[in-house]
């Protein structure tokens, strides 16, 4: 099945054509400043060549319109007629309780998106206005929502609950939602694969390392915990995001520093995590540099921010009576092999142990645990587009049964 995969966000537009059985991504490519000007970068499979346009966007229909364009161009584009594409998956951030796993997209389904809306101001309305564009542009191809919160739905109440009065958990729906949902599912699913066992028998700790980072205790398949909560912002110290904290130091903050609540929550978000700490980036390939010349700050948030892997580890495995695997993803998790180590050092006691050798690929999948260690750990590149397409394409064969 010839699938699109969108994610839509406020002024872009990124897009997967994959063909779900090979797995072949046939053309990807990003639409920029829409509402602004518009541009478009598209790459073919015909090719490696990336093609640049500048082509007007005053909305999302016009990009959309504009990626079906240049997959049906003769020269650059990888299909010939618009009726290849059997179905659409679109990327959607939040789906409050609503959904614990992928929907066909109807008239009630986007109106739960809405209702969620409140959960994820930034993220619902640009996905909701991608979706509309595409069944304005694409007629009735099917369309799929696949959430980024959808996997943790099956977590326990004491899990995701947090000790507040719980009267703001039914007014509100203030809980743990968790995030990376799509990555965590795909990697565990790998995962099982790699070890030649069924994912119900096997007790995983998926660590999604990137610029957000979050990790998930998967029991049996199933996300049983994780470390991002009722927003993006909790959990791991990140590129630029705090993580967990003492929220009576918002306060704290506000007094002191003369800011509203949304401007610390913005600092919290945008200024924090390991560019706070280091004052030099929020990327770790910036950190090994300064840390290469002797820089105190940056050594001090990467380790900080190993810490918080290793302690997130050691609960879930308190959590779930042990591990199978512990699992690496995500821009940071599959390259950089310092995090790696310094996360596994000291987790003999555990039958966890890392091969320095074999940790010193990157990019790979691959099994870097020493031959007899009891805990295997896993380093698996993440595709969140082939889960959505591969999603997508199970929602749209189920429907037709
Ligand atoms: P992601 O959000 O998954 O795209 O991850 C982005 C982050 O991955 C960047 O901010 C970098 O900090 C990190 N990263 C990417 N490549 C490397 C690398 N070769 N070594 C260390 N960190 C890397």
């Amino acid at each position: 099945m010839k699938v699109l995969v969108i994610n839509a966000g406020s002024s872009s537009l990124k897009y997967q054509l994959l063909d779900t059985t090979s797995g072949e991504v046939m053309a990807k490519g990003l639409c920029e400043r829409i509402g602004i000007d518009g541009v478009l970068t598209h790459t073919g499979n015909k090719s490696d060549e990336k093609f640049k346009f500048d082509i007007a966007m005053p909305t999302h229909k016009e990009a959309i319109q504009s990626v079906i364009n240049v997959l049906l161009d003769p020269e650059k584009g990888v299909i010939s007629s618009m009726s290849e594409i059997d179905a659409v998956g679109h990327r959607v951030v939040h789906g409050g309780e609503f959904f614990s796993d992928s929907v066909i997209i109807t008239e009630k389904v986007l109106k739960a998106i809405e209702d969620c809306v409140p959960l994820a101001p930034l993220h619902n309305p640009p996905n909701l206005i991608g979706i509309e564009a595409c069944r304005e542009v694409m007629g009735d191809v099917p369309m799929v929502a696949v959430f980024d919160t959808a996997f943790h739905q099956t977590m326990p109440q004491s899990h995701y609950m947090y000790a507040i009065p719980y009267e703001y958990y039914q007014k509100y729906k203030i809980r743990r939602y968790g995030f990376h949902g799509t990555s965590h599912k795909y990697v565990s699913q790998q995962a099982a694969e790699m070890l030649g066992r069924p994912l119900e028998d096997l007790k995983l700790i998926t660590c999604h390392l990137g610029n957000g980072s979050s990790i998930c205790a998967i029991n049996g398949g199933k996300s049983y915990d994780t470390s991002m909560g009722f927003t993006p912002l909790d959990g791991l110290p990140m590129g630029t995001r705090a993580g967990n904290l003492d929220p009576a130091i918002i306060e704290f903050l506000s007094e002191h520093e003369n800011l509203s609540a949304a401007q610390v929550i913005n600092i919290l978000n945008k200024k924090s995590g390991m560019l706070g700490i280091s004052g030099v980036s929020s990327d770790f390939r910036d950190l090994d540099t300064a840390i290469d010349d002797g820089n105190a700050r940056a050594a001090l948030a990467k380790d900080m921010f190993n810490l918080s892997v290793k302690k997130i580890i050691g609960s879930y495995i308190a959590e779930m009576g042990g591990v199978d695997a512990i699992i690496f993803t995500a821009g940071v998790g599959e390259n950089d092999r310092s995090v790696r180590w310094d996360v596994c050092e000291h987790m003999e006691y555990l039958g966890i142990k890392i091969d320095p050798e074999k940790n010193k690929y990157r990019g790979k999948q691959m099994d870097i645990s020493i031959d007899y260690a009891r805990v295997r750990v896993l380093v698996i590149p993440t595709n969140e587009e082939l889960m959505i397409a591969k999603d997508t394409e199970r929602l749209v064969n189920e429907a037709k049964q």
